[in-house]
């Protein structure tokens, strides 16, 4: 049989968080904690200071979840309500300890100040519950076994929470999931829409629960992520290589790295590695290559330089564009495209000419060159080539997106 795979839940509690003004920020520590010991989060919930929600949101939570880690409402006022939702849910009884109150008397007497009546709720203790003191603050938290199940109810002060996390939780975690493990691995692919790769590899992934695979898509490129978990790291490892080799051979040429390379760290090895060098001519995107180049530390290695050539005059006198292309097939065009490419090849001494030119809007547009219509030229010692974009999108993604697939043609220039 084959075993349930094992479920971890955070629930973030405060109506503050429900507001564009306060960001649940303590599931993001405690998913890397709980990571770090092999856990991986499948559910996340943020909740308002209601009982009846906090406990159809603990209802939920236990119904799949084999760990359920709450912030957030332990305080002493009207609204903090998670200690009386999880006795509700689990039909325990909530018992004020005397313990508890004498040790929060004594920090009031400290502080100089009377405790009111309602800061005796931060000693209500679900029956049967660990108390986990608080360094930083006033309200304990709790750790709480129900057959399989655990629960840690923590307070929602990110210092108090990472604290208490740290000293009180984590030991107890520690001790009870030993032989968790998490391996993970990060692929960067270029060339392809998220579409088209997600066509490409979902077959292949969803075929397995462990590891699970997001797919994450950006300006910079695509990131596909895969998180395996093991009783041991060995096994976490190899369920990982077993899926990562399927989905490499699948994505062939398009896998720009499996190590977190960026692509701009992987052209700078492979140029390194052949001996080449690289110079760019930029129109549309007013110097984005070059800056996403340099971003690499030692990039002087292999990089020579760069011209914006924005005006039309430029792309004439600096890079040796003929005056009679521009006039016959317009600045943004495939032969304007490769002349800029061969020009700034030729002025620099480069192996490699890279060159842009394209429309990135708003204005500008026509019904035969519309916005997003972009030329890149590339020219590799004698040989020199374009490819022809359609990006739909505003001035920044059109940039952007032009920037990374120019680099991305890079890079299977150098392999190919
Ligand atoms: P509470 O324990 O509910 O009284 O929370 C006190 C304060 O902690 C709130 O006003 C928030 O500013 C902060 N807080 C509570 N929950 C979170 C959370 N999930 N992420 C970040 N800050 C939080
Ligand atoms: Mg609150």
């Amino acid at each position: 049989m084959e075993k349930k795979p094992f479920v971890a839940a955070i629930l973030a509690v405060g109506s503050e968080l429900l507001t564009p003004f306060r960001t649940d920020t303590n599931s993001l520590y405690l998913t890397e904690q709980l990571n770090s010991l092999g856990i991986d989060v499948k559910l996340k919930m943020v909740v308002g200071d209601e009982l009846e929600r906090i406990v159809e949101c603990v209802r939920v939570a236990t119904q799949s979840a084999d760990l359920i880690i709450a912030t957030g409402g332990l305080g002493p006022t009207e609204d903090d309500l998670t200690r009386e939702a999880f006795a509700a849910v689990l039909g325990r009884k909530l018992i004020r300890s005397e313990e508890l109150l004498q040790g929060l008397r004594a920090r009031f007497a400290r502080y100089g100040f009377r405790m009111t009546p309602n800061n005796e709720r931060q000693a209500d203790v679900i029956e049967g519950a660990e108390i986990l003191p608080n360094a930083r603050g006033s309200a304990p938290g709790q750790f709480i076994e129900d057959g399989n199940t655990v629960m840690v109810l923590l307070p929602g002060p990110p210092g108090e929470m990472m604290t208490m996390f740290e000293r009180e939780a984590l030991p107890r975690l520690r001790q009870r999931y030993r032989g968790f493990f998490m391996a993970r691995r990060q692929l960067r692919v270029g060339g392809l829409t998220e579409s088209a790769m997600d066509n490409m590899i979902a077959p292949i992934y969803r075929a397995y629960s462990n590891p699970t695979t997001t797919v994450l898509s950006s300006l910079t490129g695509l990131e596909v992520h895969l998180t395996a978990t093991g009783s041991t790291m060995e096994e976490a490892q190899s369920l990982i290589n077993e899926l990562s080799a399927k989905l490499e051979e699948k994505l062939g040429a398009n896998v720009v790295s499996t190590d977190g390379a960026s692509l701009e760290q992987v052209i700078k090895q492979l140029c390194v590695a052949r001996g080449y060098t690289v110079a760019l001519a930029e129109s549309c995107t007013g110097g984005l290559i070059a800056k996403r180049l340099t971003d690499v530390p030692g990039s002087s290695a292999y990089f020579i330089g760069g011209v914006v050539a924005y005006a039309n005059q430029v792309k004439v006198e600096w890079l040796d564009v003929p005056a009679t292309l521009i006039e016959t097939h317009g600045a943004v065009s495939a032969q304007v495209a490769e002349a800029m490419a061969q020009g700034v090849q030729h002025k620099m001494g480069a192996t490699i000419g890279l060159a842009v030119t394209g429309i990135a809007g708003p204005e500008g547009g026509t019904a035969e060159k519309p916005v997003g219509l972009v030329y890149i030229g590339l020219a590799l010692k004698d040989r020199v080539e374009h490819k022809e974009l359609r990006i739909p999108g505003d001035r920044e993604r059109v940039r952007e997106l032009t920037t990374t697939f120019a680099l991305d043609w890079l890079r299977r220039t150098l392999i190919g």
